[in-house]
């Protein structure tokens, strides 16, 4: 009896042991060959033995007997992609979220990529023309007086370079790095969302990225001078009224022919299109224009439908209409609508020439990773930071039952969620442009990045309209909430809206992309034939099964050890050590988790958004503890960041537990949902949220002046001038240095020193009897006139002073004639 429970531990330990290290198929053979001996040592039993094991080890009896036959299955079921489908997947690159998928990161090689650094001439130009663009914009100005940047403005834009920072020096650009250019964005987003996306545009996916990649050396040396000058006002039209998210389904098409072009019969092309939403698109003098080109007459060759296309239309062009604009959400950067009808336009317009007419949709996604990496996650921590530093500002400065209201508990809630997302945003931004600057084109976590710095930016910008009240609500130039809180859901909605990111791209692109195992088994399958398709098939599936089987070993394991064996870095903080292993646990059970998810789903996941989702949220939630471990380590273990790190880790890691418990209750294979729940939880969901006593820490540091604060809001314009948020920041500085002079105020008010009537000047008071000095008086009057200035909120005439402004714009004229 003892024998057997022994032999049985011991199969068991030998399983956990070669599974948790995933062992090589001769390894699991040996094993079983001896607990076979130890059993028996019948003929049959051996013979049978053999056989099983020559098939499972020798790659030409495995492929006949089993793998070449999942191959035959693998093949019927394997969904056919389209070609645009299929350009998707194999666009960008794959980086850290390879290494969330495989269920074993290697901290190791995350913690040893350079902390992303600002070069000298970078840090100068944010110091220099950034700041002084800044302090340009008037937001209020802009976005209800002017409805558009004022003209100075555009030409600082134009003439400083601001919308040639991707483009090389050698065609008179910046030439600056993803770090670089994430922080202006940054910066301006600080200041004035339209400011910042008119910036943005030109240096995100358009014709200057399309240009670098696939231009010819004619269109380069023609183009790229002239849009890092600012000569070019770019914009790049792709959506149309019936294709939004469902991009590829452009109506918009043009025909190859032959037609008179400044006076010559050359080939070219009859270009119909209308298209909506374009960002700079009524002010551009160069539109980057996707559609569909046709060659009915063969005058290409021989394929009539060639696809998608992307050219360079001077907007001069006669035919091509623009300069209606589209009002977003009062975010006033030149959006507008766009057609054409025949348009004639030479084939040499085609952005890389005729050679690339037709592979528009590859270019596109091709370039999409790196600025869907920069511009909205970056514009986003701009949002972010400086919500969280005015909110904080506000907050102390604002009193309510006499205390400010950033120490009721309440108000305190949602301040250090801000503050904790913040942090965790601002390390995903700098860790993503880092990628991007290493070469990466992350298609998968430039998705991510996309989703949760929006979505990120969306939570913080309703608690900072919450914790403003009427104040957030009452739009003027002394509101600095009202319009970052209109215009959060452009950020959402641009660039693959959330929605769709989340459920469609982040998993299913993840699972295919950022798998170790998956593109191969289906290229083998639907790209290779033959001897080569299964050599690749079976290498490519008996892994794959080690793999799977590896990753259910390791979730059960770190499960009952409550994540002790977890790999960690070989050199971290000891005070973040468990999150690595945190991680690491939730790594294991996401990769095995998904492995299931496909098995148990198969091709049916893609359209199970629910459950896609969730699976992305995991992964999500991993890549954004990752950054933030790093940004620790990068920052130099600031200790006084140690509660943002925590409040966030924790959240996110109670996050991607609560999203594997969503799937598992949905799972649609109910017995295969409990076995995975008892691998996956073995001694239940042990991740907890965040404790309140942390996120008063967070809270604290918004509402505290000091190095930890000023690196939450680092990169951001901070306000010097007579505005509203100038007037907020010495207000705050105001607030803290009359503490002590408040709390004898209030001391004597209690003890019956000065008995305030109504309207008195208790200030006043308290220095008539002595009680506070002449000085500490008129430092206590300046405060609270900064007060009373901070909490105004504005108010205007019955017409909202239209008839004022008319007034003023006819006397304008008339002085202008
Ligand atoms: C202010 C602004 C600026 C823009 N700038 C540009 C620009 O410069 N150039 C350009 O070409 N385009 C631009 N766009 C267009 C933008 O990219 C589209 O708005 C976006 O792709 C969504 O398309 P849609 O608005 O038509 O929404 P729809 O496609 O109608 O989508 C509606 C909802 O359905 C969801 N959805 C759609 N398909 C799926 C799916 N398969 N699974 C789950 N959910 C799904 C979406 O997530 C969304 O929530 C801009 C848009 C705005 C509002």
């Amino acid at each position: 009896m003892l024998a057997t429970a022994t032999f049985v531990l011991a199969c068991i330990a030998a399983f956990l042991a070669l599974g948790y290290f995933g062992a090589p198929i001769l390894l699991w053979t040996l094993a079983a060959a001896a607990g076979l001996a130890y059993l028996t040592f019948s003929p049959i039993a051996w013979g049978v033995f053999i056989v099983f094991a020559a098939v499972l080890n020798i790659p030409l009896l495995r492929r006949l007997a089993i793998t070449d036959h999942i191959l035959a299955v693998y093949r019927r079921i394997l969904p056919d992609m389209s070609q645009t489908e299929k350009e998707a997947i194999d666009a960008g690159t794959v980086w850290w979220d390879a290494d969330l998928f495989s269920g074993r990161p290697d901290w190791n090689k995350l913690l040893a990529v350079p902390a992303p650094r600002l070069s000298a001439e970078e840090q100068a130009f944010l110091d220099g023309p950034v700041e002084e663009l800044c302090a340009m914009c008037n937001d209020w100005e802009i976005t209800h007086e002017r409805q558009d940047l004022p003209p100075q403005v555009w030409q600082y834009i134009k003439d400083k370079g601001f919308l040639g920072m991707i483009i090389p020096k050698k065609y008179g650009g910046l030439g600056f790095s993803a770090l670089a250019h994430s922080a202006v964005v940054m910066k301006l987003s600080t200041r004035s969302s339209a400011a910042a996306i008119s910036v943005m545009v030109p240096n995100s996916l358009g014709p200057a990225e399309l240009l670098l990649h696939y231009g010819t050396d004619e269109q380069k040396d023609h183009y790229l001078p002239r849009l890092a000058k600012g000569q070019e006002i770019p914009c790049f039209a792709l959506t149309s009224p019936e294709a939004g998210s469902d991009a590829a389904s452009i109506p918009d098409y043009g025909i190859v022919c032959r037609g008179t072009w400044q006076g010559k019969e050359v080939l070219g092309m009859r270009v119909t299109w209308d298209k909506r939403y374009i960002t700079l698109g009524p002010v551009a003098t160069l539109l980057g224009l996707a559609f569909r080109l046709y060659d009915p007459q063969h005058l290409l060759g021989e394929k009539e439908d060639l696809g998608i296309t992307c050219a360079l239309v001077p907007t001069s062009t006669p035919g091509v209409n623009i300069g209606r604009r589209h009002m977003p959400l009062n975010a006033v950067f030149q959006n507008g609508p766009n057609h054409g009808r025949d348009v004639f336009m030479p084939l040499d317009w085609i952005i890389g020439g005729k050679d690339y007419a037709g592979k528009g949709w590859m270019m596109l996604m091709g370039c999409l990773a790196a600025g869907r990496a920069i511009s909205l996650p970056t514009s986003s921590v701009g949002g972010a930071k400086a919500l969280v530093r005015f909110t904080g500002a506000y907050a102390r400065v604002r009193a309510q039952f006499k205390t400010p209201i950033g120490k009721l508990e309440g108000v305190e809630e949602a301040l250090g969620r801000m503050a904790a997302h913040c942090y965790m945003m601002d390390a995903t931004r700098i860790m993503t442009a880092g990628a991007v600057d290493l070469g990466e084109k992350p298609a998968v976590i430039s998705a991510i990045a996309k989703y949760h710095m929006t979505e990120r930016a969306r939570l913080c910008v309703n608690d900072a309209m919450d914790i403003h009240g009427g104040k957030g609500i009452c739009l003027g130039p002394n509101n600095w909430v009202g319009r970052g809180y209109q215009v959060t859901p452009v950020a959402i909605t641009v660039e693959g809206a959330n929605i769709l990111t989340r459920t469609l791209i982040i998993f299913g692109q993840g699972a295919i992309r950022a798998h170790p195992f998956v593109l191969r088994e289906m290229r083998a399958a639907k790209e290779m034939s033959g001897a080569e398709a299964s050599r690749e098939f079976d290498d490519a599936i008996t892994s794959h099964i080690g793999h799977v089987l590896t990753n259910g070993v390791r979730a059960w394991v770190h499960g009952v050890s409550s994540s002790r064996l977890g790999q960690v870095p070989r050199d971290c903080a000891p005070e973040t050590r468990h999150y690595y292993r945190f991680t690491s646990r939730l790594s294991a059970a996401f990769a095995f988790l998904a492995d299931m998810s496909m098995l148990a789903m198969g091709g049916a996941l893609k359209r199970k958004e629910k459950i896609s989702g969730r699976l992305g949220d995991v992964l999500s939630m991993l890549y954004l503890v990752s950054a933030t471990l790093k940004h620790y380590e990068d920052q130099g273990r600031m200790k006084e960041d140690l509660p943002l790190i925590r409040w966030g880790v924790r959240d996110a890691l109670y996050h991607a537990q609560m999203a594997i418990d969503q799937v598992l209750s949905n799972f649609p294979v109910k017995a295969l949902a409990t076995f995975l729940r008892w691998t996956i939880f073995p001694l239940g969901m042990s991740f907890r949220p965040p404790l309140d006593a942390r996120n008063r820490e967070c809270a604290q540091i918004a509402l505290t002046p000091g190095a930890a604060r000023e690196r939450l809001s680092g990169g951001m314009y901070v306000p010097k001038g007579d505005d509203a948020t100038g007037r907020l920041e010495a207000a705050f500085t105001a607030a803290i240095a009359c503490e002590a002079i408040d709390e004898k105020l209030r001391k004597a008010v209690k003890k019956g020193k000065i008995v305030p009537q109504p309207g008195a000047d208790i200030g006043l008071l308290a220095k008539e009897q002595n009680l506070i000095s002449a000085d500490e008086y008129a430092q206590w009057q300046k405060k609270e006139a900064l007060r009373k200035s901070v909490i105004k909120v504005d108010d205007f005439p019955q017409d909202f002073g239209r008839a004022e402004l008319a007034q003023e714009t006819e006397t304008r004229l008339v002085k202008a004639a």
